[in-house]
Protein backbone atom coordinates (compact mmCIF):
# COMPACT_ATOMS: atom_id res chain seq x y z
CA UNK A 1 0.00 0.00 0.00
CA UNK A 2 1.05 3.33 -0.68
CA UNK A 3 2.56 5.52 1.80
CA UNK A 4 -0.77 7.70 2.99
CA UNK A 5 0.79 10.11 5.37
CA UNK A 6 3.27 10.94 2.52
CA UNK A 7 0.53 10.49 -0.34
CA UNK A 8 -1.57 13.42 2.08
CA UNK A 9 1.46 15.60 2.57
CA UNK A 10 1.51 15.90 -1.25
CA UNK A 11 -2.41 16.61 -2.19
CA UNK A 12 -1.89 19.78 0.39
CA UNK A 13 0.97 20.80 -1.22
CA UNK A 14 -0.43 20.23 -4.69
CA UNK A 15 -3.51 22.18 -3.67
CA UNK A 16 -5.49 19.32 -3.97
CA UNK A 17 -6.58 19.05 -0.31
CA UNK A 18 -10.42 18.94 0.06
CA UNK A 19 -11.90 19.39 2.89
CA UNK A 20 -15.59 19.54 4.06
CA UNK A 21 -18.12 22.53 5.00
CA UNK A 22 -19.97 21.91 7.93
CA UNK A 23 -23.67 22.71 7.59
CA UNK A 24 -25.93 23.18 10.83
CA UNK A 25 -28.65 24.87 9.54
CA UNK A 26 -31.27 23.49 6.57
CA UNK A 27 -30.06 23.69 2.98
CA UNK A 28 -31.10 27.01 2.11
CA UNK A 29 -29.84 30.14 0.02
CA UNK A 30 -28.43 31.55 3.44
CA UNK A 31 -27.05 28.47 5.37
CA UNK A 32 -24.81 28.67 8.48
CA UNK A 33 -21.67 26.85 7.29
CA UNK A 34 -18.50 26.43 9.70
CA UNK A 35 -20.42 28.75 12.23
CA UNK A 36 -21.05 31.56 9.90
CA UNK A 37 -24.46 32.66 7.69
CA UNK A 38 -23.01 32.99 4.26
CA UNK A 39 -24.96 33.57 1.23
CA UNK A 40 -24.64 30.18 -0.69
CA UNK A 41 -24.21 29.34 -4.30
CA UNK A 42 -23.22 25.90 -4.13
CA UNK A 43 -26.87 23.85 -3.55
CA UNK A 44 -28.24 22.00 -6.12
CA UNK A 45 -31.29 22.20 -4.69
CA UNK A 46 -32.65 24.20 -7.74
CA UNK A 47 -36.31 24.68 -7.06
CA UNK A 48 -35.90 25.22 -3.42
CA UNK A 49 -38.08 22.26 -2.58
CA UNK A 50 -35.64 20.69 -0.17
CA UNK A 51 -37.27 23.20 2.83
CA UNK A 52 -40.43 23.65 0.98
CA UNK A 53 -42.82 22.82 3.96
CA UNK A 54 -45.48 20.97 2.32
CA UNK A 55 -42.98 18.72 1.03
CA UNK A 56 -41.62 18.37 4.33
CA UNK A 57 -45.53 17.79 5.84
CA UNK A 58 -45.89 15.06 3.40
CA UNK A 59 -42.49 12.98 4.54
CA UNK A 60 -43.10 13.62 8.09
CA UNK A 61 -46.63 12.42 7.93
CA UNK A 62 -45.73 9.21 5.69
CA UNK A 63 -42.98 8.40 8.61
CA UNK A 64 -45.26 8.42 11.60
CA UNK A 65 -47.43 6.08 9.34
CA UNK A 66 -44.83 3.83 7.73
CA UNK A 67 -41.67 4.26 10.01
CA UNK A 68 -38.51 5.58 8.97
CA UNK A 69 -36.98 2.48 7.39
CA UNK A 70 -38.16 0.13 4.83
CA UNK A 71 -36.42 -2.79 6.55
CA UNK A 72 -35.69 -4.51 3.35
CA UNK A 73 -34.35 -4.51 -0.13
CA UNK A 74 -37.05 -3.98 -2.70
CA UNK A 75 -36.80 -8.07 -3.90
CA UNK A 76 -37.55 -9.37 0.22
CA UNK A 77 -40.54 -7.04 1.38
CA UNK A 78 -38.85 -3.57 1.16
CA UNK A 79 -40.88 -2.73 -2.11
CA UNK A 80 -43.81 -0.66 -0.67
CA UNK A 81 -46.86 1.17 -2.57
CA UNK A 82 -45.32 4.74 -1.71
CA UNK A 83 -42.00 3.32 -3.99
CA UNK A 84 -44.73 2.04 -6.49
CA UNK A 85 -46.56 5.09 -6.71
CA UNK A 86 -43.81 7.21 -7.40
CA UNK A 87 -42.42 4.99 -10.14
CA UNK A 88 -45.54 5.10 -12.25
CA UNK A 89 -45.71 9.09 -11.47
CA UNK A 90 -42.19 9.04 -12.70
CA UNK A 91 -43.48 7.03 -16.13
CA UNK A 92 -46.34 9.22 -16.64
CA UNK A 93 -44.27 12.49 -16.26
CA UNK A 94 -41.51 12.18 -18.54
CA UNK A 95 -43.42 9.91 -20.49
CA UNK A 96 -42.01 6.55 -21.03
CA UNK A 97 -43.18 2.78 -20.05
CA UNK A 98 -41.69 2.14 -16.51
CA UNK A 99 -39.12 3.70 -14.26
CA UNK A 100 -37.41 2.36 -11.13
CA UNK A 101 -35.92 3.69 -8.36
CA UNK A 102 -32.53 3.49 -6.71
CA UNK A 103 -30.95 4.48 -3.93
CA UNK A 104 -28.76 7.01 -5.13
CA UNK A 105 -28.05 8.34 -8.65
CA UNK A 106 -24.50 6.94 -8.04
CA UNK A 107 -26.24 3.49 -7.77
CA UNK A 108 -28.35 4.25 -10.48
CA UNK A 109 -25.52 4.48 -13.33
CA UNK A 110 -23.60 1.15 -11.67
CA UNK A 111 -26.55 -0.72 -11.88
CA UNK A 112 -27.83 0.23 -14.85
CA UNK A 113 -24.58 0.36 -17.24
CA UNK A 114 -24.00 -3.07 -15.12
CA UNK A 115 -26.83 -4.81 -16.19
CA UNK A 116 -26.63 -3.65 -19.90
CA UNK A 117 -22.71 -4.10 -20.27
CA UNK A 118 -20.07 -6.71 -19.88
CA UNK A 119 -16.45 -7.48 -20.97
CA UNK A 120 -17.50 -7.62 -24.56
CA UNK A 121 -19.24 -4.14 -24.49
CA UNK A 122 -18.05 -0.99 -25.57
CA UNK A 123 -19.62 1.88 -23.70
CA UNK A 124 -18.78 5.36 -25.38
CA UNK A 125 -18.72 8.11 -22.86
CA UNK A 126 -18.31 11.86 -23.21
CA UNK A 127 -14.88 12.55 -21.81
CA UNK A 128 -16.58 15.17 -18.99
CA UNK A 129 -19.36 12.68 -17.92
CA UNK A 130 -19.88 12.35 -14.34
CA UNK A 131 -17.85 10.09 -12.56
CA UNK A 132 -20.97 7.63 -11.62
CA UNK A 133 -20.79 6.83 -15.35
CA UNK A 134 -17.11 6.11 -15.88
CA UNK A 135 -17.31 4.01 -12.62
CA UNK A 136 -19.71 2.20 -13.88
CA UNK A 137 -18.20 0.81 -17.35
CA UNK A 138 -15.11 0.14 -15.33
CA UNK A 139 -17.10 -2.06 -12.65
CA UNK A 140 -19.15 -3.61 -15.33
CA UNK A 141 -15.94 -4.47 -16.83
CA UNK A 142 -16.33 -3.10 -20.57
CA UNK A 143 -14.70 -1.34 -22.81
CA UNK A 144 -14.63 2.09 -22.26
CA UNK A 145 -14.05 4.84 -25.57
CA UNK A 146 -14.15 8.45 -24.11
CA UNK A 147 -15.12 11.28 -27.26
CA UNK A 148 -14.09 14.54 -26.49
CA UNK A 149 -16.05 16.56 -25.08
CA UNK A 150 -19.91 17.04 -26.99
CA UNK A 151 -17.53 15.39 -30.03
CA UNK A 152 -19.94 14.06 -31.63
CA UNK A 153 -18.14 13.43 -34.94
CA UNK A 154 -15.69 11.77 -32.83
CA UNK A 155 -18.08 9.10 -31.69
CA UNK A 156 -19.00 8.64 -35.12
CA UNK A 157 -15.70 7.52 -35.92
CA UNK A 158 -15.46 5.48 -32.91
CA UNK A 159 -18.53 3.90 -33.41
CA UNK A 160 -17.74 3.19 -36.82
CA UNK A 161 -14.63 1.74 -35.93
CA UNK A 162 -16.35 -0.80 -34.10
CA UNK A 163 -19.45 -1.71 -36.12
CA UNK A 164 -21.49 -5.12 -35.48
CA UNK A 165 -19.80 -4.97 -31.80
CA UNK A 166 -22.09 -4.92 -28.80
CA UNK A 167 -21.68 -1.24 -27.59
CA UNK A 168 -23.92 1.62 -25.33
CA UNK A 169 -23.79 5.18 -25.53
CA UNK A 170 -23.69 6.88 -22.49
CA UNK A 171 -23.69 10.73 -21.31
CA UNK A 172 -24.50 13.17 -18.81
CA UNK A 173 -27.63 15.69 -20.14
CA UNK A 174 -26.43 18.54 -18.51
CA UNK A 175 -22.43 18.63 -17.80
CA UNK A 176 -22.23 18.80 -13.83
CA UNK A 177 -18.67 20.65 -13.96
CA UNK A 178 -19.62 22.74 -17.22
CA UNK A 179 -23.48 23.36 -17.58
CA UNK A 180 -23.24 22.53 -21.10
CA UNK A 181 -25.86 20.16 -22.61
CA UNK A 182 -25.46 16.58 -24.52
CA UNK A 183 -26.49 16.80 -28.33
CA UNK A 184 -29.12 14.78 -27.83
CA UNK A 185 -30.72 14.58 -31.22
CA UNK A 186 -27.78 13.86 -32.42
CA UNK A 187 -26.46 11.63 -30.15
CA UNK A 188 -30.38 9.76 -30.79
CA UNK A 189 -29.40 9.75 -34.63
CA UNK A 190 -26.18 7.95 -34.09
CA UNK A 191 -28.18 5.40 -31.40
CA UNK A 192 -30.20 4.53 -34.38
CA UNK A 193 -27.70 3.78 -37.15
CA UNK A 194 -25.16 1.78 -35.44
CA UNK A 195 -28.12 -0.10 -33.11
CA UNK A 196 -26.64 1.22 -30.12
CA UNK A 197 -29.06 1.86 -26.87
CA UNK A 198 -28.27 5.76 -25.87
CA UNK A 199 -28.28 6.72 -21.85
CA UNK A 200 -28.99 10.11 -20.46
CA UNK A 201 -28.35 10.83 -17.23
CA UNK A 202 -30.08 14.27 -16.97
CA UNK A 203 -29.23 14.45 -12.97
CA UNK A 204 -28.51 17.96 -13.67
CA UNK A 205 -31.55 18.52 -15.98
CA UNK A 206 -35.13 16.57 -14.97
CA UNK A 207 -36.69 19.47 -13.10
CA UNK A 208 -34.96 22.70 -14.30
CA UNK A 209 -34.88 22.08 -18.58
CA UNK A 210 -37.54 21.87 -20.88
CA UNK A 211 -41.18 23.74 -20.80
CA UNK A 212 -42.91 20.90 -18.60
CA UNK A 213 -39.40 20.37 -16.60
CA UNK A 214 -38.93 17.07 -18.03
CA UNK A 215 -35.36 17.85 -18.76
CA UNK A 216 -33.08 18.28 -21.81
CA UNK A 217 -34.93 15.37 -23.66
CA UNK A 218 -38.32 16.91 -23.39
CA UNK A 219 -38.53 18.32 -26.68
CA UNK A 220 -37.10 14.86 -28.40
CA UNK A 221 -38.30 12.48 -26.14
CA UNK A 222 -38.32 8.92 -27.43
CA UNK A 223 -39.46 5.79 -25.91
CA UNK A 224 -35.66 4.11 -26.63
CA UNK A 225 -34.20 6.39 -24.78
CA UNK A 226 -32.80 5.49 -21.55
CA UNK A 227 -33.04 8.40 -18.81
CA UNK A 228 -31.27 8.55 -15.37
CA UNK A 229 -32.24 10.90 -13.28
CA UNK A 230 -31.74 12.48 -9.30
CA UNK A 231 -34.25 13.12 -6.75
CA UNK A 232 -31.35 14.82 -4.84
CA UNK A 233 -31.08 17.81 -6.83
CA UNK A 234 -34.30 19.74 -8.65
CA UNK A 235 -36.88 17.53 -6.45
CA UNK A 236 -35.10 18.54 -3.31
CA UNK A 237 -35.04 15.49 -1.75
CA UNK A 238 -32.90 12.37 -2.10
CA UNK A 239 -33.03 9.22 -4.66
CA UNK A 240 -32.81 8.34 -8.73
CA UNK A 241 -34.18 6.44 -11.24
CA UNK A 242 -34.05 4.97 -14.34
CA UNK A 243 -36.88 5.43 -17.00
CA UNK A 244 -37.29 3.99 -20.33
CA UNK A 245 -38.61 1.18 -22.32
CA UNK A 246 -40.49 -2.14 -19.80
CA UNK A 247 -37.62 -4.86 -21.09
CA UNK A 248 -35.09 -2.54 -19.97
CA UNK A 249 -36.31 -1.71 -16.45
CA UNK A 250 -37.69 -5.09 -16.24
CA UNK A 251 -33.59 -6.64 -16.98
CA UNK A 252 -32.48 -4.03 -14.35
CA UNK A 253 -34.83 -5.49 -11.45
CA UNK A 254 -33.64 -9.10 -12.74
CA UNK A 255 -30.13 -7.96 -12.77
CA UNK A 256 -28.63 -4.68 -11.34
CA UNK A 257 -26.58 -5.78 -8.84
CA UNK A 258 -27.09 -2.07 -7.10
CA UNK A 259 -30.80 -2.10 -7.02
CA UNK A 260 -31.13 -5.79 -5.72
CA UNK A 261 -28.47 -6.22 -3.42
CA UNK A 262 -29.22 -2.79 -1.10
CA UNK A 263 -32.34 -1.85 1.37
CA UNK A 264 -35.20 0.14 -0.51
CA UNK A 265 -35.51 3.88 0.36
CA UNK A 266 -37.59 4.86 3.01
CA UNK A 267 -41.40 4.49 1.70
CA UNK A 268 -41.49 8.43 3.60
CA UNK A 269 -38.53 9.52 1.39
CA UNK A 270 -40.98 8.22 -1.52
CA UNK A 271 -43.60 10.11 -0.66
CA UNK A 272 -41.60 13.42 -0.11
CA UNK A 273 -40.43 12.80 -3.74
CA UNK A 274 -44.00 12.48 -4.76
CA UNK A 275 -45.02 15.60 -3.37
CA UNK A 276 -41.69 17.23 -4.62
CA UNK A 277 -42.80 15.73 -8.42
CA UNK A 278 -46.65 17.19 -7.49
CA UNK A 279 -44.81 20.84 -6.86
CA UNK A 280 -42.65 20.71 -10.58
CA UNK A 281 -45.43 19.91 -12.60
CA UNK A 282 -47.92 22.41 -10.94
CA UNK A 283 -45.54 25.03 -10.31
CA UNK A 284 -44.14 25.98 -13.57
CA UNK A 285 -43.17 29.08 -11.59
CA UNK A 286 -40.19 27.85 -10.01
CA UNK A 287 -38.34 27.09 -13.10
CA UNK A 288 -39.23 30.71 -14.99
CA UNK A 289 -38.08 32.46 -12.36
CA UNK A 290 -34.38 30.11 -11.75
CA UNK A 291 -33.67 30.70 -15.65
CA UNK A 292 -34.53 34.30 -15.19
CA UNK A 293 -31.98 34.55 -12.50
CA UNK A 294 -28.99 32.76 -14.85
CA UNK A 295 -30.20 35.04 -17.55
CA UNK A 296 -29.26 38.17 -15.27
CA UNK A 297 -26.24 36.74 -13.60
CA UNK A 298 -24.79 35.92 -17.56
CA UNK A 299 -25.59 39.38 -17.85
CA UNK A 300 -23.98 40.90 -15.07
CA UNK A 301 -20.98 38.83 -15.48
CA UNK A 302 -20.28 39.71 -19.11
CA UNK A 303 -20.73 43.53 -18.21
CA UNK A 304 -18.54 43.11 -14.74
CA UNK A 305 -15.54 41.02 -17.59
CA UNK A 306 -16.43 37.92 -15.90
CA UNK A 307 -14.90 34.88 -17.69
CA UNK A 308 -18.59 33.29 -17.82
CA UNK A 309 -19.03 30.16 -20.34
CA UNK A 310 -21.64 29.82 -23.22
CA UNK A 311 -23.65 27.75 -20.33
CA UNK A 312 -27.65 28.52 -20.29
CA UNK A 313 -28.07 25.92 -17.42
CA UNK A 314 -28.05 26.89 -13.62
CA UNK A 315 -24.45 25.80 -13.58
CA UNK A 316 -22.25 28.56 -14.24
CA UNK A 317 -18.43 27.98 -14.40
CA UNK A 318 -16.34 31.09 -13.78
CA UNK A 319 -12.52 29.62 -15.24
CA UNK A 320 -9.95 30.67 -13.49
CA UNK A 321 -7.11 27.93 -14.18
CA UNK A 322 -5.00 27.03 -11.52
CA UNK A 323 -5.78 25.18 -8.42
CA UNK A 324 -4.18 27.74 -6.59
CA UNK A 325 -6.31 30.76 -8.27
CA UNK A 326 -9.35 29.58 -7.79
CA UNK A 327 -9.00 28.45 -4.06
CA UNK A 328 -8.04 31.85 -3.44
CA UNK A 329 -10.80 33.22 -5.36
CA UNK A 330 -13.09 31.29 -3.73
CA UNK A 331 -11.48 32.07 0.17
CA UNK A 332 -12.00 35.86 -1.06
CA UNK A 333 -15.51 34.69 -1.62
CA UNK A 334 -15.65 33.77 1.60
CA UNK A 335 -14.83 36.28 3.20
CA UNK A 336 -17.40 38.65 1.62
CA UNK A 337 -19.18 36.23 3.48
CA UNK A 338 -20.24 34.76 -0.06
CA UNK A 339 -19.73 30.43 -0.51
CA UNK A 340 -18.72 29.62 -4.13
CA UNK A 341 -16.80 26.28 -4.80
CA UNK A 342 -13.39 25.78 -5.96
CA UNK A 343 -13.22 22.99 -8.28
CA UNK A 344 -10.20 21.68 -9.38
CA UNK A 345 -8.57 18.34 -11.21
CA UNK A 346 -9.70 15.48 -10.46
CA UNK A 347 -12.95 16.62 -10.65
CA UNK A 348 -12.23 18.90 -13.86
CA UNK A 349 -9.09 18.70 -16.12
CA UNK A 350 -5.71 20.09 -14.81
CA UNK A 351 -5.60 24.13 -15.63
CA UNK A 352 -9.34 24.49 -15.62
CA UNK A 353 -9.76 24.83 -12.10
CA UNK A 354 -13.04 26.56 -11.23
CA UNK A 355 -15.24 28.59 -9.33
CA UNK A 356 -18.50 26.28 -9.85
CA UNK A 357 -21.92 29.02 -9.27
CA UNK A 358 -25.28 27.73 -9.07
CA UNK A 359 -28.07 29.08 -9.38
CA UNK A 360 -31.69 28.57 -7.57
CA UNK A 361 -35.25 29.84 -8.08
CA UNK A 362 -34.82 31.07 -4.62
CA UNK A 363 -31.38 33.15 -5.03
CA UNK A 364 -32.60 37.30 -5.66
CA UNK A 365 -31.64 39.90 -7.61
CA UNK A 366 -29.59 41.31 -4.99
CA UNK A 367 -28.05 38.15 -4.33
CA UNK A 368 -26.70 37.95 -7.58
CA UNK A 369 -25.86 41.42 -7.38
CA UNK A 370 -23.77 41.23 -4.50
CA UNK A 371 -22.31 37.72 -6.11
CA UNK A 372 -20.63 39.78 -8.86
CA UNK A 373 -19.48 42.13 -7.18
CA UNK A 374 -17.49 40.05 -4.70
CA UNK A 375 -16.20 38.16 -7.95
CA UNK A 376 -15.44 40.85 -9.90
CA UNK A 377 -13.01 41.78 -6.67
CA UNK A 378 -11.81 38.58 -6.33
CA UNK A 379 -11.07 36.98 -10.24
CA UNK A 380 -8.18 38.73 -11.32
CA UNK A 381 -7.64 35.97 -14.12
CA UNK A 382 -4.42 34.62 -13.73
CA UNK A 383 -5.00 31.48 -14.96
CA UNK A 384 -2.02 30.01 -17.33
CA UNK A 385 0.30 29.98 -14.62
CA UNK A 386 1.99 26.32 -12.86
CA UNK A 387 0.11 24.04 -10.47
C1 LIG B 1 -25.24 14.22 -9.03
C2 LIG B 1 -25.10 13.35 -10.19
C3 LIG B 1 -25.21 11.97 -10.05
C4 LIG B 1 -25.33 11.31 -8.72
O1 LIG B 1 -26.62 11.43 -8.22
P1 LIG B 1 -26.83 11.16 -6.66
O2 LIG B 1 -28.29 10.92 -6.54
O3 LIG B 1 -26.36 12.39 -5.97
O4 LIG B 1 -26.00 9.96 -6.32
C5 LIG B 1 -25.15 11.18 -11.18
N1 LIG B 1 -24.99 11.74 -12.39
C6 LIG B 1 -24.85 13.07 -12.56
C7 LIG B 1 -24.67 13.62 -13.94
C8 LIG B 1 -24.89 13.91 -11.47
O5 LIG B 1 -24.74 15.21 -11.63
Amino acid sequence: MKNLAAALEELQEDHQWRSRNLLSSAQQIEPVINGHKVLSFCSNDYLGLACEPRIVERYVEAAKTFGVGSGASHLITGHHACHHALEEELAEFLGCERTLLFSTGYMANLGLVGALAGRTTTVFEDRLNHASLIDAALLARAQLKRYDHLAVDALHRQLRASVGKDGLIATDGVFSMDGTVAPIEALQKLSDSFNVPLIVDDAHGIGVLGEEGKGCTESCRRDDTILVGTLGKAFGVFGAFVAGPGDIIEWCVQRARSYIYTTALPPSVAEAARTALALIREEPGRRAQLLEQVAYFRQCAREAGLPVTSSKTPIQPVILGASKTALEASQGLLEDGILVQAIREPTVPKHQARLRVTLCATHTREHIDRLIESLARNCTRTGEDSS
